[in-house]
């Protein structure tokens, strides 16, 4: 079976990216049965976090950005920057929306 390109929607920050045919082939060739869900560079973000967590992030907090929930008009805080244009919302909301898609 050969592979082909493939288009995927970043589920962090919604840009598509490419999950390029050599990536599924390694994916495949390590067993992960999921395709990628995020982009390249919210990937390799996620990873710095995840290996920051341990070691200095309990002094430095993440940066919280204050936002309007899109679908209940809450205020609350996201850890990322919110873009203009794409809607922001609260944990709850965000579930609902993820689940819903
Ligand atoms: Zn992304
Ligand atoms: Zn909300």
């Amino acid at each position: 079976m050969s592979f082909q390109d493939k288009s995927i929607q970043c589920s962090d920050c919604g840009t598509t990216f490419t999950f390029s045919a050599e990536e599924q082939e390694l994916f495949q060739s390590r067993g992960y049965t999921n395709e990628p869900k995020r982009c390249p560079s919210c990937r390799q973000a996620r990873k710095s976090e995840r290996y920051g967590n341990d070691s200095y992030s309990r002094n430095t907090p993440r940066q919280m950005f204050r936002v309007t929930c899109a679908d209940c008009g809450k205020d609350t805080e996201v850890p990322f920057e919110p873009r203009t244009g794409r809607p922001v919302y609260c944990s709850d909301c965000y579930r609902k929306v993820r689940l819903s898609r």
